[in-house]
């Protein structure tokens, strides 16, 4: 059974974790604590707003505009905004844009793009683009599709937290590890986490694996994991 004390112990664990992913190499004061650490993590600003903003996608992109908060503008040829229902219900998150994105300037229209389009279609039997919204944690390609650095997130989180206040959808998914460690402020081990339900401003929060890893480790272990938990999810939004 998993007593308090063990529990205090396995946050705690996970928090030191996640200053190590930040690059952190030792402890912050409290005040440097606060004022890096509350911008790397989107729940603590969005809990307090419980998606109560009234604002439109279209104001969103507006805002953003021609975007050089961060030095993955430098390579990008074309900012992925996202794409699909602005009143869906149902929002998956990603981690960053590959080549084909960036080319094209929408989310998931490579590979991993056609292995998420078959589990929304095939898998959930919904429609992409009436029924959901695919963005990123990111906007712009990092280089060589390495993963988005710590100050590259915080730097377009705030966009990524005005985009889902504007569709306010009743289930988000978080595709893969970085999603999920975004959206939830803490390093997620997506292995041990996936298919586990949790909460993003007052939104229900599933966590799944990202198509690029199910098209890589593509066993049958795998592709069930993820049917299970798209099924929560059609569950979840009544379909
Ligand atoms: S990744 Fe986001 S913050 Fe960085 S330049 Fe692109 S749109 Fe701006």
């Amino acid at each position: 059974m998993e007593t308090p004390k063990r529990k205090a112990l396995i946050e705690l664990k996970n928090y030191l974790t996640h200053l190590k992913d930040l690059g952190y190499t030792e402890i912050p004061c409290e005040t440097e604590l606060l004022a890096n650490v509350a911008q790397e993590t989107a729940q603590p600003s969005l809990s307090t707003n419980k998606m109560s903003k009234n604002i439109s996608l279209g104001a969103v992109q507006k805002e953003l505009g021609d975007c050089t908060r961060c030095k993955l503008s430098e390579g990008r040829k074309n900012i992925v905004f996202g794409s699909g229902n602005a009143n869906a219900d149902l929002v998956f998150v990603g981690e960053g844009p590959g080549a084909d994105e960036d080319e094209q300037g929408l989310p998931f229209v490579g590979r991993s793009g056609k292995k998420l389009t078959e589990i929304i279609e095939k898998g959930m039997g919904l429609n992409r683009e009436k029924d959901t919204y695919i963005c990123n944690i990111v906007k712009c390609r990092p280089p060589g599709n390495r993963d988005p650095e710590p100050d590259e997130v915080s730097a377009c989180n705030p966009f990524l937290i005005e985009q889902l206040q504007a569709i306010k959808p009743k289930v988000i998914v978080a595709l893969g590890k970085s999603a999920s460690s975004t959206l939830l402020g803490r390093t997620v081990p997506i292995v041990k986490e996936r298919g586990t339900w949790h909460e993003y401003a007052g939104i229900k929060l599933m966590l799944t694996f990202h198509p690029s890893y199910l098209i890589r480790f593509y066993t049958l272990e795998n592709r069930k994991a993820v049917h299970e938990d798209m099924k929560k999810v059609l569950k979840e939004l009544g379909r």
